[in-house]
């Protein structure tokens, strides 16, 4: 084969280009191969990432054109209209233009010595002897081989590459169906805070945002597990009590429709030769749907362990397994605790999240999740919090509603 590299990726999203940041800082010769024109377009998400996130990631502060607001936390509206609010002391998470991050990390990547081969699309793998060898990439009419000692699978929610790797994908019941657009024109709008609109009368399966940017302009979006994404979207613009005084007269544009995978990890991650990462190993938190910083963390343990797999010359199954081990040391138990998490939320009823918000606010939860240090380990700040009385009772609500409606 005329073209070789130590490593390939396939796919330049974040999880993409971080896996290839981190194999060409310690000096692996990479290639990426994407599908598309432009690194970043087009971009499916909202942009909504936490501070710590990005600072545990070294990827923090990101220059100021990229990062589009910061904000203190978050209001949650129930279905009816109920408000309950978080605000912390200092800014927790950020809005970054997609196509600017994506773009950001992918000078870095080049920067570093890395390749990039754009309008490249992966058709499929090459496989001998059970081991993946490298991938056959279209561009145009051409097909050409390229081979590889260790491939990396970044390209997101498809399966079809997974599945050529012997690996089993999530399960599609599992996905949510999310709409993004970018609005104008927003009224009333808590320039420091997002807006969360949960109820499944809304976004079953999910929930709305509103993540404000400067000058009345905002990304708002929601996912669902059933109907049609675009129009719960207006019947959340036109008929929310909140949000409609708020989204009435707004402008959509770039409104684009992307699957979210909320299932948890896929069970296996590895076969030899080949890893996973970002959203095509469902490195997604099930409680938000946010899959960049915990892709991009699982991406850096990929080049790591990619990495050492070069150094032993050792590509077997066995060998790579160490990037699930370290992954699950990271997130195994955030993930189980999101997951619960998420189960339960999807069992409230609207009216019992209405009950919940009234609840929450009654109790004065917000001055207990005001000291909330990560939003990303959710399953360890909650652990924290347990010892905290107002939590306790919050969660035995909670707890409580679930099992009335799954007696
Ligand atoms: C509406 C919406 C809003 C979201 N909002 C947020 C948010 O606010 N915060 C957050 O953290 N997460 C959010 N997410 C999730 C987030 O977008 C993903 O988790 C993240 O983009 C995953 O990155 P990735 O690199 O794994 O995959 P992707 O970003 O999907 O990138 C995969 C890349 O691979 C390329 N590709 C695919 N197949 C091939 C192939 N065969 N050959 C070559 N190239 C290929 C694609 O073109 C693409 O560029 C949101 C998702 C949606 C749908």
């Amino acid at each position: 084969m005329k073209h070789f590299s130590d490593a390939i990726v396939i796919g330049g999203g974040p999880c993409g280009s971080f896996t290839a940041l981190n194999l060409a800082r310690l000096g692996v010769n990479v290639k990426v191969f994407e599908e598309h024109g432009e690194i970043g377009v087009p971009s499916h998400c909202a942009g909504h990432l936490s501070i710590t996130g990005l600072k545990l990631l070294g990827l923090y502060p990101l220059p100021s054109r990229i990062v589009e607001n910061t904000f203190y936390g978050a209001i949650f509206h129930s279905p009816k209209g109920k408000e309950f609010s978080v605000r912390l002391s200092s800014p927790v998470t950020c809005v970054v233009n997609r196509v600017l991050f994506d773009k950001h990390v992918a000078e870095m990547v080049e920067d570093a010595g890395a390749h990039y081969s754009l309008n490249s699309i992966v058709e499929s793998l090459i496989t001998e002897n059970d081991f993946v060898k490298g991938v056959i990439v279209r561009r145009g009419n051409i097909e050409e081989r390229f081979s590889a000692k260790v491939v990396v699978d970044a390209g997101g929610v498809s399966s079809r590459i997974l599945r050529q790797a012997g690996l089993s994908a999530s399960d599609p019941k599992t996905f949510v169906n999310a709409v993004q657009a970018e609005v104008e024109n927003v009224k009333n709008l808590n320039p420091d805070m997002v807006e969360v609109f949960l109820g499944k009368d809304y976004a079953p399966g999910l929930y709305a945002w509103l993540v404000p940017k400067h000058d009345g302009k905002a990304n708002v979006g929601l996912a669902t597990n059933t109907g049609n994404p675009k129009k719960l979207l207006q019947k959340l613009m036109y008929n929310h009590p909140i949000a409609s005084k708020k989204l009435h007269a707004a402008k959509l544009s770039r409104i684009s429709f992307h699957p979210i995978p909320l299932g948890g990890p896929i069970p296996k991650t590895y076969s030899n030769g080949f890893l996973a990462v970002g959203d095509a190993a469902s490195q997604v938190k099930p409680t938000t749907g946010g899959g960049v910083i915990f892709g991009m963390m699982c991406a850096r343990v990929a080049a790591e362990v990619a990495y050492e797999a070069l150094h032993k010359d050792d590509f077997s199954s066995e060998t790579l397994s160490e990037y699930q081990k370290k992954c699950d040391e990271v997130l195994g138990f955030e993930g189980k605790v999101m997951l619960k998490t998420r189960r339960m939320l999807d069992a409230l009823s609207d009216d019992r999240i209405d009950k919940a918000i009234t609840f929450c606010t009654k109790i004065g939860l917000d001055k207990t999740l005001q000291k909330v240090e990560d939003i990303d380990f959710q399953g360890r700040s909650l652990l924290h919090m347990l010892w905290n009385p107002r939590f306790s009772v919050a969660l035995l609500y909670f707890i409580f509603s679930y099992l009335s409606a799954n007696p």
